[in-house]
């Protein structure tokens, strides 16, 4: 029953999340703040849903606490903070909000393009200081300059689209082949790409392969007076080649949204005890540095709030698991649960050999009208929607797919 579902909301979860969550008649507590661990752990006994975003640790310990839980939302977009494989293996689903932000993100750019070829912090710091320097040399329109986009996945494609209708050409590169927007073009390798841009902008994802995509060689091979951004992953550019390159005048100029160490709060220091180079990159001209704010707009904030929210839902009520990131995406047409005699069997459960016959021969006295089975890793997921089946016969069948030795978790949804 949903009056029965306990759900925990800690840092502040946005009011867009919240109001979904009341609206299924859940019992919601929501925290401002993170807990202190022990108190955590406290909290989590008896919960079945919990919503955090990034300063909450949910390490294997933490978890190993929860005795309900099923569900754990991230309201952001990392979820390096849970130990997903331990919540996998106790059939506990983490769901987080990957792509709310990326129009946050390509507007970033935008704007960060047009204000390095105009130099517009270097002018906006100089009068702010009383001083009045009116320069054209080396300032330029975008109109028909070249974009050459790293990564052409939701950021990368939403921010060709709104570059090309400011005028400019676009080209990307990406590792799989992916369907340009409107004009742009794909290009074949990386090299490609660096020696036709004006402007190179990096959207990949932080991977072995990602790190420090950027480096020497790279930027040696960009256009003259050409201009880098990094709004991805710190990882991704080596800022001290970054640095060389712009006091050698290769470089007309960069932004950077991410470093590879990032202050933990608001009100620290970017300085050299973080990153040892910190202070030699405050220190050049016509290069943005902005405090990983891409996504960071009320829109995204409360679109991560219903995005995650509604996964939480449809999770809770339905077993869906779309957009899971520690299970397989397993999901059956919307369940009729107001038609009697039906239930919908959702068995998480070891990926060995054998389960699913067992399981079937469990399920063998019902008419399965539906069922999808997928695995991920040493876990699988498995939903079944059964008809002729009696309420009297509910708790049976779920005592019965208890008792396989496989299982991490059944739930029977009715
Ligand atoms: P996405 O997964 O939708 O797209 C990434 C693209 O990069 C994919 O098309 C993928 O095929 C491609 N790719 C992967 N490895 C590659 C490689 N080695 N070479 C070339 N292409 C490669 O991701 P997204 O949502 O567009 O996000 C892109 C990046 O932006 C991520 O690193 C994400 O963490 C970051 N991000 C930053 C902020 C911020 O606040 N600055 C906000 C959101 C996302």
């Amino acid at each position: 029953k949903e009056e029965d579902i306990k759900i925990l909301l800690l840092e502040n979860v946005n009011q867009t999340g919240k109001d979904i969550l009341s609206q299924q008649g859940y019992q919601v507590e929501s925290i401002k703040s993170s807990l202190p661990e022990d108190q955590l752990i406290e909290k989590i006994k008896d919960i079945h849903v919990l919503g955090i975003r990034s300063k909450t640790k949910l390490t294997s310990r933490v978890l190993s606490h929860a005795k309900n839980l099923i569900v754990v939302g991230c309201f952001c977009i990392g979820t390096n903070q849970v130990d997903l494989s331990y919540a996998a293996q106790h059939g506990i689903c983490v769901f987080n909000s990957p792509f709310s932000n990326s129009r946050s993100v390509a507007e970033l750019v935008i704007a960060e393009i047009i204000t390095l070829a105009r130099q517009l912090g270097d002018r906006n710091n100089e009068v702010h200081q009383g001083i009045w320097n009116k320069v054209s040399a080396k300032c330029w329109e975008i109109r028909g300059k070249t974009l050459g986009i790293i990564g052409y996945g939701h950021i990368g494609s939403q921010l060709s689209v709104l570059a090309e209708s400011m005028g400019m050409d676009v080209i990307y590169y990406d590792v799989v082949n992916l369907m340009a927007m409107g004009n742009a073009r794909q290009v074949p390798n990386l090299e490609a790409l660096l020696s036709a841009a004006d402007f190179v902008t990096c959207h990949v994802p932080e991977l072995p392969e990602t790190k420090n995509m950027i480096g020497v060689d790279q930027l040696n091979k960009m256009k003259n007076g050409s201009y880098l951004i990094n709004a991805s992953r710190g990882s991704v550019v080596d800022i001290p080649a970054l640095i060389d390159a712009s006091r050698a005048g290769k470089i007309a100029g960069a932004a950077l949204d991410v470093y590879p160490a990032e202050p933990g709060g608001n009100g620290d220091y970017f300085t050299n005890d973080l990153n040892t180079w910190a202070e030699d990159l405050r220190s050049l001209k016509n290069v943005i540095l902005t405090p990983h704010i891409g996504g960071s707009t009320e829109e995204a904030q409360s679109a991560i709030g219903i995005e995650v929210a509604e996964a939480l839902v449809r999770y809770v009520n339905e077993g869906v698991t779309l957009g899971a990131v520690n299970m397989p995406e397993v999901t059956l047409r919307s369940l009729t649960t107001d038609e009697p005699n039906h239930a919908r069997v959702v068995f998480i459960h070891q990926n060995v050999p054998g389960v699913l016959r067992k399981v079937n021969e469990t399920l063998g006295d019902h008419n399965v009208d539906k069922q999808m089975s997928d695995s991920k890793g040493d876990v699988a997921y498995l939903m079944a929607d059964i008809s002729s089946v009696k309420e009297g016969e509910i708790a049976d069948l779920y005592h019965e797919l208890e008792k396989l030795e496989a299982r991490i978790l059944t739930r029977i949804l009715y």
